[in-house]
């Protein structure tokens, strides 16, 4: 174990113009001189059409839009980095007002399989997304239809979980992100998008554990929720978490379980995630399974089940029959990811054969498993890949 897993800290983190909602906005325009319809305005230009500075906020007085500015509304990140994969995806290196950078990534939909694996491999072609659409009529890819992207964000600098497989968890943690710098990230990811593209889908699978900043994160959802801004529908966001256990409760209590909920597993018996993960040590598996069948999940949706596989540490086929019982009677599908190769750590994936022997013996057993496309590669924006500007050699800023 790296580093002792600190307890979540339940302090109220720093909201910031950006993480205010309508009824705040309406509030912190008064003493600047605004009327309360004023603020839910400020929350629309920020929130609903994307812009961040104030002289831009045409329908409001201008001595208003000089003292928003004075008050330090204005653009959160700055984009330090982006690149473009050969599959479209894009990695944007963002830096913060103190310096300190996390990534985001843009990863648009795609029709059709992947080359390196044989047909008929079962692949979820929302997998990146992690998101359910089992209770929607399927999309018919247009030929000149929208691109639907599904957008991953980070809420920490770094991690604190420690995972030996994660460049974040290597990295530690650095410090929280505000409310304001997570949901930033998705505004400057939308205006990155191209013409034919659609913001769909928003994942919490950047760097960082989510339910570790939870007050952060749950404002963000109601955020990008809010009907006068993103829109998003919270069955289109997906949170990821390693397994705190009291935030799982937590987060099924405030949203009433109307967020997607991706739970990484990576392992069917304690010893074996306690090795991979140090936060199985807090919360062991037992604990972590009551929190899922306590998840208040509506009907026909299903909790997400990541697994990356690990050679030679959790990709025996012994593993996927425990993992079929261990996950007996909740309502699971299991998204299995071949393990993206990290700097700091000499573990890596399992042949295709061992993936694919994995994968049979979760479908014999009737579950849905679906083996993870591998997106965003060769610019290191993969699972687990993200990293923190001057932590590793891999995310330099590349010049070329
Ligand atoms: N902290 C959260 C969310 C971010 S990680 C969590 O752990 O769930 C998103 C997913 O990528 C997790 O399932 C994580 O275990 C997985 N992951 C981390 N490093 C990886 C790697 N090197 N290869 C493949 N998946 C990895
Ligand atoms: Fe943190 Fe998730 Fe990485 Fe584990 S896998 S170190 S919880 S970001």
């Amino acid at each position: 174990m790296k580093q002792a897993v600190a307890p979540p800290p339940y302090g109220k983190t720093d909201v910031g113009p950006l993480g205010r909602l309508p009824e705040e906005w309406a509030q912190a325009v008064l003493p600047l001189g605004g009327r309360s319809f004023h603020g839910k305005s400020v929350f629309k230009w920020l929130h609903n059409r994307g812009i961040t500075d104030p002289e831009q906020m045409t329908d409001l007085p201008k001595a208003l839009r000089t003292k928003l500015a004075e008050a330090g509304v204005g653009p959160v990140l700055e984009i330090v980095q982006e690149r473009r994969a050969q599959d479209d995806t894009r990695k944007l290196l963002v830096r913060m007002k103190d310096g300190a950078t996390v990534e985001t990534v843009l990863i648009p939909s795609v029709t059709g399989g992947r080359s390196d694996l044989p047909s008929p491999v079962e692949e979820d072609a929302d997998a990146a997304a992690a998101v359910d659409d089992e209770d929607e009529a399927p999309e018919s890819p247009e030929k000149d239809g929208p691109i639907r992207v599904t957008q991953c964000i980070s809420t920490q600098v770094g991690c604190a979980m420690g995972c030996v497989f994660c460049a974040s968890g290597v990295a530690g943690l650095k410090r929280q992100m505000t409310s304001e710098e997570i949901v930033a990230q998705v505004l400057l990811g939308k205006s990155r998008l191209d013409a034919r593209e659609q913001l769909r889908n928003v994942v919490f699978m950047g760097m960082g554990e989510p339910l570790h900043n939870y007050d952060a994160t749950a404002r963000v959802l109601r955020l990008l929720t809010h009907a006068e801004g993103i829109g998003l529908s919270s069955r289109r966001i997906t949170v990821s978490t390693s397994g705190l256990v009291p935030e799982i409760a937590r987060l099924g209590e405030d949203f009433a379980g109307q967020v997607g909920l991706a739970i990484s597993l990576h392992a069917a018996d304690d010893e074996t995630r306690t090795r991979l993960m140090p936060i199985n040590k807090k919360y062991p598996l037992a604990k972590l399974m009551d929190a899922l069948r306590a998840y208040p999940l509506p009907r026909r949706r299903r909790i997400t089940i990541e697994y990356t596989l690990v050679a030679g540490k959790n990709d025996a086929p012994e593993e996927a029959k425990k993992l079929v019982k261990l996950l007996r009677g909740l309502q699971v599908k299991i998204n299995l990811i071949p393990m993206n190769p990290i700097e700091a750590s000499t573990l890596g994936p399992p042949d295709l054969a061992g993936v694919l022997a994995f994968q049979r013996i979760l479908c014999d057993a009737g579950y849905s498993c679906f083996i993870r496309r591998r997106r965003g590669d060769e610019v290191s924006a993969a699972c687990g890949q993200l990293a923190i500007l001057g932590a590793k050699p891999k995310v330099r800023v590349d010049r070329s």
